[in-house]
């Protein structure tokens, strides 16, 4: 109990891998929505939600409830040795709410990583092709085909090679960094003259709003452009919505944003509040058609996390959540515009509902000024405000706080961001 931050930190840096970054040492001991209490007492207002995974707050009373229930009852039975009802629940529930007007069936699995994997999987095994095309920024995972898909080298993939095979990159559209759909289009006739037949192509993976890439939204017009080509070619969309789901866009999904459905989407993160749960939700057919035991886990679907899960559904329905981050995405980017008066490094301010992020350059207006964001994140940790950066060149701070912060503790928190902004400014414009 007496454990100071500065203490942990040296236990840390003996004890845990050097591959294994933390943004800031800061030992959590207590959450409660959108505040973190650490070892030494000190209160943060908590703008990440362990990275758009507590999009309902930290220790909401349903899901913990729910949970301490689920606990009581038992923690683990591994799904494929005696199945459980609330597995299929949160299945039936998911099928009926992902986009796709179509018969859809759900696998779970423990992280977004793993979701992913088996997407793939389930693509490749579908059309018995091997070739995925993935975009450039996008963030699909650690392990070796979520890093393979994964559009960014440095620390991703660096020093991890050789990298799974058959797996080809195409430009995601940025206004801000240059590219249209159009540029991307051309890309991806060139690619399937030049490099894969486009008859070998299992999957496109995309996500419908980039993550860890910056916060980018795909274009509605690629959007129906690799729905059209999916369909032409027979190959398999997928959507991954790890970082863009639950609520977190003022949609359930960022996909039903396109008017297009994939046919496979991925679910992690924000699905559980916080336990390590994912699913892949799509067409019946495709999700049948791996042979039983190719697909799953001893952890996937764990009674808890599904308990979780459907406990987050209601609050997320019951509270009117994705109502919920349309108005604070729109009381942050009023902020952010006004912040933008006074600070010319804010170069642009984007996103949809409450995944907002806000990109910074450096005087020239056009080079990334990642010393900022880092400077601003120092800034606000110090004055009790945890941020995060995002993007290809680390210069935006994405914003992703509970959906359901209270109004004054997300005021309390955007004042800290514009004090913060302007100390940074003092040391690093
Ligand atoms: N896909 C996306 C879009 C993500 O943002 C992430 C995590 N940042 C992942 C996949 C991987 O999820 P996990 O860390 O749970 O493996």
């Amino acid at each position: 109990m007496n454990s100071t931050n500065v203490s942990l930190a040296a236990r840390r840096a003996e004890a845990i891998s050097g591959g294994v970054g933390i943004m800031n040492q800061i030992y959590a001991r207590r959450g409660s929505n959108a505040e973190v209490w650490d070892v030494e007492g000190k209160r943060f207002i908590d703008f990440a939600a362990g990275i758009a995974v507590v999009n309902t707050g930290h220790c909401h009373p349903k899901i913990v409830e729910a949970v301490h229930k689920q606990v009581d009852a038992f923690s683990h039975t591994c799904h494929h040795v005696l199945p459980y009802e609330n597995y299929v629940e949160l299945a039936e529930r998911l099928n009926a709410l992902v986009p796709g007007d179509f018969r859809k069936k759900t696998a779970f699995f423990s992280t977004g990583a793993e979701g992913v994997e088996n997407a793939i999987k389930i693509a490749r095994a579908s059309t018995k092709r091997h070739g995925v095309v993935a975009f450039g920024g996008g963030f699909h995972g650690r392990t070796y085909m979520g890093m393979s898909l994964t559009g960014k080298v440095t620390p991703y993939k660096a020093d991890f090679g050789p990298m799974a095979p058959h797996i080809y990159h195409l430009p995601f559209p940025n206004d801000v960094h240059g590219g249209s759909s159009d540029d991307t289009i051309k890309a991806a006739e060139k690619l399937f003259k030049e490099s894969i037949s486009v008859d070998q192509i299992a999957a496109i993976i995309i996500e419908p709003v980039q993550g860890e890439g910056g916060f980018y939204i795909a274009p509605a017009k690629l959007m129906h452009w690799l729905r059209t080509f999916c369909d032409t070619h027979g190959i398999v969309m997928i959507a991954d919505e790890v970082q863009s789901g639950f609520a977190r866009t003022g949609k359930l999904f960022a996909m039903e944003h396109f008017g297009v459905a994939a046919d496979l989407t991925v679910m992690a993160k924000g699905i559980a509040g916080g336990f390590p749960l994912s699913a892949v939700t799509g067409r019946a057919e495709f999700m049948d058609t791996a042979r039983p035991g190719g697909i799953g886990g001893t952890y996937g679907g764990n009674p808890v996390g599904i308990a979780a899960a459907l406990a987050v559904l209601d609050v997320i329905e019951n509270e009117k959540l994705c109502d919920r981050a349309d108005k604070l995405g729109a009381r942050l980017r009023q902020r952010l515009a006004r912040i933008a008066e006074t600070c010319p490094e804010l170069k642009d301010i984007r996103g949809l509902g409450f995944m907002v992020a806000a990109e910074f350059m450096k005087a020239d207006g056009q080079t990334p000024n990642a010393a900022l964001v880092a400077e601003i994140r120092t800034q606000a940790r110090a004055r009790g405000l945890i941020l995060l950066s995002c993007g290809v060149h680390d210069n935006a701070i994405r914003f992703l706080a509970p959906l359901t912060i209270q109004m004054d503790v997300f005021d309390e928190g955007l004042d800290i961001l514009a004090a913060s902004i302007e100390a940074a400014r003092a040391v690093h414009a």
